[in-house]
C-alpha cells in the first residue's frame, strides 16, 4: 500500500535527507521507524502525506503515484492518511469537538453524519465526556487522545505518527501506544517514527531503521538497537 522505489529527497539548500530508500509497506502493518536526529525520518513520512515530493524515485500510496499528484487531488490523499504529532498540535480556540470535527469540514463531509462520527471518535479515545473542553484544559496525555481522535475520524487507511509519545511520561505513552495498537487492529497500517527504546522493545513489530538517508535495517519483529 505504501511503496518507495529508490527515493531521494534534496531539501533546497542542499541537504540530501533521503539516498535512495526503495521500501514497501503492507495493508495494516504497524511500522517503527527508528534512528538518530537528522536520519531522514520525518522527510520519511512527509513524503507519505504528501507534505514533500520527492526529488527522485517514485512514491505511491493506495496505487497512487502521489509524488506526481496534480494539486487538485491531493485532498483526495490527504484524507486517506491521519497525521499525528509530538506537539498535538491542536488548535487552542476550538473545543475537543470543533478540533475533530474541524478534519470532517475539511474534506465537506455531510454534515448529518459529522455529529455522529466525532462522538463516535470521542468515545473510542476515552474522551466523549471532554467534547466541550478546550485544549488547555487537558492533561498532554487526552491532547495526544484528541489529536489521534483528529487523525482517524475520515477513516483514513494510514496513520502518520511523528514522535506522538515524545511529550509524554512512560505510563501516558503506554496507554497511547495500546490506542494505536487497537487502531492497526482495526484495520488501520501506522508508521510511527519514535526514539521510544523501551516502546519499539515490548511491541515487537517490525523495525525499519534510517541513518544518514538510507534504510540501513528492516526486520519484522526489531528492536530499537540503539542505545539511546
Ligand atoms: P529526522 O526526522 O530523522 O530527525 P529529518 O527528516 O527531519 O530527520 O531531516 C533529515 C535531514 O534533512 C536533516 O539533515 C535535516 O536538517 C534536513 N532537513 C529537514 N527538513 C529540511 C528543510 N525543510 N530544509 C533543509 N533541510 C532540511
Ligand atoms: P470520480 O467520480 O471522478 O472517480 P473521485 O472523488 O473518486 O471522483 O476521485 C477524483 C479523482 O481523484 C480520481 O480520478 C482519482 O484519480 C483521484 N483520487 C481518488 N482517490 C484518490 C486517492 N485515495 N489518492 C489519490 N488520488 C485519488
Amino acid at each position: 500500500m505504501i511503496e518507495m522505489q529508490d527515493i531521494w529527497k534534496t531539501y533546497a539548500d542542499g541537504t540530501h535527507a533521503l539516498r535512495g530508500v526503495s521500501v514497501c509497506i503492507d495493508r495494516n502493518e504497524f511500522v517503527y521507524l527508528v534512528g538518530p536526529s537528522g536520519a531522514g525520518k520525518s522527510t520519511f513520512m512527509k513524503l507519505i502525506y504528501r507534505e514533500e515530493v520527492p526529488t527522485k524515485g517514485q512514491i505511491s500510496v493506495n496505487g497512487f503515484n502521489i509524488g506526481k499528484l496534480k494539486a487538485r487531488k491531493i485532498p483526495y490523499v490527504r484524507r486517506n492518511i491521519g497525521v499525528i504529532f509530538q506537539d498535538f498540535r491542536l488548535l487552542p480556540k476550538l473545543t475537543v469537538y470543533d478540533n475533530v470535527a474541524f478534519a470532517m469540514e475539511v474534506i465537506e463531509a455531510p454534515r448529518r453524519i459529522m455529529k455522529k462520527r466525532v462522538m463516535e471518535v470521542l468515545d473510542l479515545v476515552g474522551l466523549k465526556h471532554k467534547h466541550s473542553s478546550l485544549p488547555s484544559q487537558l492533561s498532554g496525555g487526552e491532547q495526544q487522545r484528541v489529536s489521534i481522535a483528529r487523525a482517524i475520524v475520515n477513516n483514513p487507511s494510514v496513520i502518520v505518527a511523528d514522535e506522538p509519545t515524545g511529550n509524554l511520561d512512560p505510563d501516558t505513552s503506554l496507554d497511547i501506544m495500546n490506542l494505536l495498537e487497537e487502531i492497526n487492529f482495526r484495520g488501520t497500517t501506522i508508521v510511527m517514527a519514535t526514539h521510544n527504546k523501551e516502546i519499539v522493545n515490548s511491541m515487537r513489530k517490525r523495525v525499519i531503521a534510517i541513518e544518514n538517508g538510507n534504510i540501513v535495517r528492516d526486520e519484522a519483529r526489531g528492536e530499537y538497537g540503539y542505545e539511546a
